[in-house]
Order: C-alpha cells, then structure tokens, then sequence
C-alpha cells in the first residue's frame, strides 16, 4: 500500500496596502471556517501572511479564490505535502505588524530591501569567501539547522533584531551580506532596516529556506541539519544531496540528532532536541526537575 498525500500545507506572504484590515480579517476568518482548512493566517494593513493545511481540493480552492483577490493576484505560494492537517485549530488575526520588528520607522519591503537572490544565485555567493551570510532567524531555529558558516544572532524573538545587529555587526557595514529565514517574510524587514542603517551591500534569499531546499538544481546544498517549521512538523529536511548533515545534540546523551519535542511538564514545555532512546529513558522531560515536579504531583 502505498501513501497516500492528500494534504497540503501552505506558506506564504504578501506586502501590499489592505484597505480595511479588520473587516477583511473577520471575513477571512469565516471563509477559511467554511472552506474546512487549519493555520495561521495573520493580516495587516501592509499585508498577510499565512500558513495553512487542508486537502488537495481545499487548499487548491484557496489559492485560486485568493488570487482572485485582486490586491493578491500575483502571490506566491510555497506547497508541501502532508499526510493530515498541521494545525489542530484556525486563527486569522488582525495585527499592527505582519512579523513584529522593533524598529522606530516604518518599513516597506515595496519601497526599500535588499537584492532578491533566486536559489542559484544565493548557492553561487555562499561559496565566496567575502561574503557574510547572517540568519535571519531566532537562535533556537538556527541550533537544529543553518546554511555553512553563517552567523548565529544570539535573539530568542524577531524583535530583538535591531538591537542585536547595531551591537554585534556594525564592523560589516562595508562587506556584501546575505541573509534568510524560513519563507523570506523576515529578510523583507530585516534588509530594509540594515540599508537604513547603513550597510552597504544586502541581499536576501528569495522565497527563504523551503524554497533553496526545493530548488531541482542546488537540491538543498551547503544547508546543515533541518529547517525549523512553525507547525506540527516542527522541523523538515533541505538538504536533497548525498551529505545531508545532522548538527543538533540530544540534550540528555550528547548523540547528534536532529528533532525537537516538548518537555512533558506542561508548565516548562520547552522545546529541547531529544533522541528517541533517551525520549522513552527520560518520558519526555527536558530535566530530572521537570520528571520530579510530575512524579510527585501523581504521587501526591
Ligand atoms: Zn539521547
Ligand atoms: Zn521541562
């Protein structure tokens, strides 16, 4: 019996100017409702950005009916397939900001970005050797998976980009610099913010992570580990070539691996990368502290 891939997840963004935000917001949630997919879908006044799953016909019926939409009639979705949902619920959200940034001007990806590079061209780049490549992503996201040799900001959220960068990278503000995140949504800001800041030379990976890894040509190369996902996955494969490298270490046992699951505490449910001989040795937990507060509360 073979498997059947009658899901689909999708990933995508647009920045464009939504007139009435909260009413399309309240519509969009109900259509989404209707129609029977699962996600997070979050709109702006600058734009959406969502991610969702569904089936085949629901998912295919989406994309049409938004490109429909005339302000997103040239939006570009990224497809996964999926043996079931990745969202247990639906959420549409009006926000001020589509990806929270603590910048104090605004910041159009329409008026002011870096160099859009295509797989290919980010693939080229990523082997010269005057290139600084910086993720664009929290230092959890980088630690199960990251292209060769870039830069690791030491930021657990999105917003803590701007400071961090005028702490920590100022001394490049002349060298060519690449950046990328997971879709792209990420670099659209974090570009602008760092040519207003007076790096010279930025450029960002067109269509983020996902894309490179589905790339037929560059198949994922130079990408180490997974890439960190913001659904049930929790994190999926890039590199398609023969050297496909784990990085992540089990945090019980030291053995390389390369998955994320949740503590079984449900007050700590951190995230920690956990082989599967110490997940069932150690229940889940992240910590003996964690297996005692739960073994004592049954007890108790
Ligand atoms: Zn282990
Ligand atoms: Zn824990």
């Amino acid at each position: 019996m073979t498997t059947k891939q009658e899901y689909r997840i999708l990933l995508y963004y647009k920045f464009v100017n939504i007139p009435d935000p909260e009413q399309f917001t309240a519509e969009h949630l109900q259509y989404c409702k209707d129609l029977g997919v699962k996600g997070r879908i979050l709109i702006a006044s600058e734009g959406i950005n969502g991610t969702l799953s569904g089936t085949v016909e629901q998912t295919e019926k989406y994309m049409n009916d938004l490109k429909a939409n005339p302000l997103f009639s040239d939006i570009v979705f990224k497809i996964d397939e999926s043996e079931g949902h990745a969202f247990k619920k639906m959420f549409v959200r009006h926000k001020k900001e589509l990806v929270t940034f603590r910048y104090e001007e605004p910041l159009d990806p329409n008026v002011i970005g870096g160099k859009r590079l295509s797989p290919e061209e980010f693939h080229e780049l990523l082997q010269q050797d005057d290139v600084i490549v910086l993720d664009g992503r929290n230092s959890y996201e980088y630690e199960i998976g990251h292209f060769r040799g870039a830069i690791r900001p030491d930021v657990e959220s999105f917003r803590e980009f701007p400071e961090w960068i005028r702490n920590n990278m100022s001394q490049f503000k002349d060298k060519k610099i690449l950046t990328y995140c997971t879709g792209g949504i990420r670099c659209e800001k974090l570009t602008g913010f760092m040519i207003k800041e007076g790096f010279q030379d930025v450029a960002q990976l067109e269509g983020g992570i996902v894309t490179y890894g589905k790339d037929p040509k560059v198949k994922g190369h130079l990408w180490d580990g997974k890439c960190y996902v913001f659904d049930e996955r929790i994190s999926v494969p890039i590199n398609r070539t023969e050297e496909d490298v784990v990085i992540a270490k089990c945090i019980h046992c030291g053995k390389t691996h390369d998955r994320y699951i949740n503590c079984a505490n449900p007050t700590c449910n951190k995230q920690h990368v956990c082989c599967e001989e110490c997940e069932e040795i150690h229940q889940s937990f992240c910590s003996d502290e964690c297996r005692d507060v739960i073994m004592a509360a049954k007890t108790n």
